[in-house]
């Protein structure tokens, strides 16, 4: 009796103690043999998988360990992410397929582009691509990748080669280095020894902005079409080296949820994903459910999440001939957290990553020849279609702005879809195309299907519900003109390398040198210039001086009087033209049509000190997107102030204080808002986005009338009452608004009309006098995407925009994000004239 109370109570202990330090044969399948000559993760890291949450470096001396020890795997180094931390892939094939590995690479493409050969699908090797945690704080994916590439090396006996011949496995172990790395250190600095699951530990609550972004703080899981970020672009370079079969994306969920595989909710695929992509995706997922239930594990699928918007890593792939599936893992965020499934730790997170890593690849290795063959019939439908229409290109362009049409070849080109020059100047339907600045997509390509996803507007939907925003279209987000031609009769040669733009001022003046605000980057040259203490101005009015027209907001450089002196500063302004893209010109005279360049017309420019509120209140991902545009593009230094010890510091040095989205007041208490306040009455101009509209509002600094949803739920059930809200959300779609083009915040737009992206239901009554809303919702406004028949109708005619004094200083709000995601470049001036002209508004 004595000795079985002894025994029971050790089998608990033991019990308790594996689930705080686990050991490799938690998560290995059994009756495996391992190579004895395999590194194990715990040889090389020092601990235990899932003993502490691995570090970026840490992983990554794993993976260098295992390609050295093992002929199985070879890693590659495929660039850096912004804090300098290596994007390696490891390559997991048979010894004998990797010494025919660009082979067999080859091979594999020419089955989506060779019709006419007849490849054996029975004999080729499938590529399945594995990436892990692409959300840094949803860490069980990057700690199963450490078991997983151990089992793949290690493993043997003649299933795991028969396995490894017909295989090639893309492992990414870390699709967010950045943010890994910020996460481990939050979990593990504080961890106890003894393990708290209380969710109320510091451990399970990260401080601002937390480790789900990468540097700059976006959500790279929205970034795998627009490719703005190293990250995506190291990715997005090998899916189209590869092409893969299979796309595996691991994530995490809130604490209290079980385990997700897709497929999503049926009835919100995208309309150009093929339905057989759908039910590949449910068979695939018969194999995640019996490995689960082999380990006991609970799960669900098809109830939420979905495959709309190709920016998604598990969707990406369905319009490339692939399969992508989302894997959610309910999050232990620590180490041992307590949840509505009881103790969830660490450890039992990993092994379900780790289970379905290995159910994914059984399921690559049964249905081989049938995914082979669906990629296959992927591209050839594609081609006749692509046949069968009517349009044959499609042309887009921007008379004025070279560098913003050059950055959307530039995504084209990481896409690997064909473009070509713009043959000769031509203007088709009132638009205007000039060969410097316009490209060519034929339809009649490989990658049909991606630039129909790409270009195409849609606003009918079968489904009011969306995981993520509901339209991108590119040409839109660019404020680029674009037309479908029945032809390729406007081509010119192929463009398979994209050279960098050159410009230049060719001639050295002794009175003035100009440049027009349409270019992309003149804002990057207005502020060298302003930094180097030239003096510059701003015309508020077009005019016309030796041979050009010059439009509102042109900047103007007197010679005279600068602390340059007239050979200094050519060379000056020569390098800025050089590093900024942008062309100016030297004219020897003052005297123009319209106003002249002596005249009041000309504002004096004001060098910036710029600084934005960060910090817990405010939502990073629109900072990061703002400090990310700043700093990476226009090379514009940031000064971040934290909402922690905003009320501490002196505020009078700053020219321009942005106050993006937030929450709780945006993290500011009443001193903060009357400090604030002060600084603007002092002359500051203040920039709120989105719903720091309301805030401003509410608090006095601005005065707002805002239009109000009045609707009222009428025969809808409590069990609709989802659905029925969920319609009301304006998740992301694209509108008309229509420009006073001679209003400071409208300078450098050529057209009257602007496609604006919105994802707020903030809508702004126009003001009573025309001339105070320069941007004003058309009639007509949207151009693509979903809204609610109700936010349609108080959309119409609102403002996005409006700006007002106090004492000296500006308020100025935008209702819309017009900085989303890095890549929305048609909108990237308004914050920048919000910043450098706002003084003369
Ligand atoms: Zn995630």
């Amino acid at each position: 009796m004595r000795k079985t109370i002894v025994f029971l109570l050790l089998a608990v202990l033991q019990n308790l103690t594996a689930q705080e330090t686990p050991t490799l044969d938690y998560y290995l399948p059994d009756n495996v043999s391992y190579n004895p000559t395999i590194p194990t993760p715990k040889d090389i890291i020092g601990h235990e998988v899932g003993e502490w949450h691995v570090t970026h470096d840490k992983l990554l001396f794993y993976m260098q360990a295992l390609a050295k020890a093992s002929d199985r795997i070879t890693l590659e180094n495929r660039g850096t992410t912004f804090e300098g931390r290596p994007l390696v892939l490891a390559t997991v094939t048979s010894p004998s397929n990797h010494k025919n590995i660009d082979i067999i690479r080859k091979e594999h493409l020419d089955l989506t582009e060779n019709f006419n050969k007849k490849h054996d699908v029975n004999t080729m090797p499938i590529v399945v691509y594995q990436g892990f945690s692409i959300h840094g704080n949803e860490p069980s994916g990057s700690n199963a990748a450490l078991a997983y590439a151990y089992y793949l090396a290690a493993a043997q006996g003649p299933e795991m080669e028969a396995m490894l011949a017909d295989m090639v496995i893309l492992l990414d172990p870390s699709f967010n280095p950045d943010g890994l790395q910020r996460f481990a250190y939050w979990a593990n600095s504080n961890k106890s020894k003894n393990l708290v699951s209380d969710p109320n530990d510091r451990e399970f609550h990260e401080v601002w902005p937390g480790g789900r972004t990468n540097h700059y703080w976006f959500d790279m899981n929205r970034d795998w079409l627009p490719v703005q970020l190293p990250e995506s672009r190291a990715r997005i370079a090998s899916f189209h080296k590869w092409m893969p079969n299979i796309l595996t994306d691991h994530h995490e969920m809130g604490t209290n949820s079980t385990f997700f595989f897709q497929p999503g909710v049926p009835g919100r695929v995208h309309p150009l994903t093929p339905k057989l992509n759908q039910e590949l995706t449910r068979e695939i997922g018969t194999y995640h459910a019996k490995a689960l239930d082999n380990i006991g594990s609970l799960y669900y699928s098809e109830e939420n999440f979905d495959d709309y918007f190709y920016g998604k890593g598990s969707t990406f792939p369905d319009i490339n001939g692939s399969i992508g599936i989302l894997f959610e893992q309910g999050s232990s965020r620590g180490h041992l957290q307590e949840s509505e499934n009881g103790l969830l730790s660490f450890p039992f997170t990993i092994r379900n990553q780790f289970t379905t890593a290995l159910s994914t690849i059984e399921a690559a290795k049964n249905m081989r020849p049938k995914i082979l063959a669906y990629q296959r019939d992927f591209y050839q439908t594609a081609k006749e279609e692509a046949e069968k229409n009517k349009t044959k290109a499609l042309i887009f362009g921007d008379t004025k702005d070279a560098a913003k049409t050059w950055h959307l070849a530039e995504i084209l080109h990481r896409h690997k879809i064909k473009f070509h020059a713009l043959d000769k100047d031509v203007t088709l339907g009132g638009k205007a195309y000039k060969k410097e600045s316009s490209f060519v997509i034929p339809t009649q390509q490989k990658n049909y299907r991606l630039v129909q996803a790409m270009f195409e507007k849609r606003t009918q939907f079968t489904d009011s519900l969306f995981y993520d925003i509901s339209a991108w279209t590119f040409p839109l987000a660019f404020n680029v003109d674009y037309t479908e031609v029945p032809s390729m009769n406007y081509a010119g040669e192929e463009i398979t390398e994209l050279t960098p733009l050159t410009t230049t001022i060719e001639k050295e003046s002794n009175y003035a040198y100009l440049f027009e605000w349409h270019e992309y980057y003149t804002p990057k040259a207005l502020n060298s210039i302003l930094n180097m203490g030239i003096r510059a101005k701003v015309a508020k009015q077009p005019f016309f001086v030796e041979g050009k027209q010059y439009d509102y907001g042109s900047i103007m450089i007197p010679v005279q009087n600068q602390r340059f002196d007239s050979k200094e500063l050519y060379a000056v302004l020569k390098k800025i033209s050089n590093d900024s893209k942008v062309n100016m010109v030297a004219v020897q005279t003052g005297l123009t049509k319209g106003i002249d360049l002596g005249s009041n017309e000309f504002e004096p420019l004001k060098k910036q000190e710029i600084a934005m509120i960060v910090g817990s209140g405010i939502t990073s991902y629109d900072a990061g997107e703002i400090w990310h545009l700043l700093d990476q593009r226009y090379d514009i230094k940031l000064t971040k102030l934290d909402t922690e010890y905003f009320n501490r510091i002196d505020l009078a040095k700053y020219t321009a204080i942005i106050l993006p989205n937030g929450s709780r007041g945006h993290g500011l208490d009443k001193n903060g808002n009357e400090k604030l306040k002060q600084w603007v009455q002092n002359g500051g101009v203040l920039i709120g986005y989105r719903n720091a509209t309301e805030w401003l509002s509410k608090n006095e600094f601005i005065k707002l009338t805002f239009k109000k949803d009045t609707l009222v739920a009428k025969n809808i059930s409590f069990g609709q009452k989802k659905d029925f809200l969920g319609a009301q959300i304006t998740g992301g779609a694209i509108f008309e608004t229509s420009l006073d083009r001679s209003h400071p915040i409208n300078f450098g737009y050529q057209k009257e009309q602007l496609p604006i992206f919105r994802n707020t239901n903030i809508y702004i009554e126009a003001d009573k006098e025309s001339f105070n809303n320069p941007i004003k919702y058309t009639n007509t406004p949207l151009l693509s995407g979903y809204i609610s028949e109700e936010n349609l109708a108080l959309i119409k005619n609102s403002v996005p925009f409006q700006v007002q004094r106090m004492g000296k200083g500006r308020v100025i709000v935008f209702t819309d994000n017009t900085n989303f995601r890095g890549f929305w470049y048609g909108t990237n001036k308004l914050l920048m004239n919000a910043i450098f002209f706002g003084k003369i508004m």
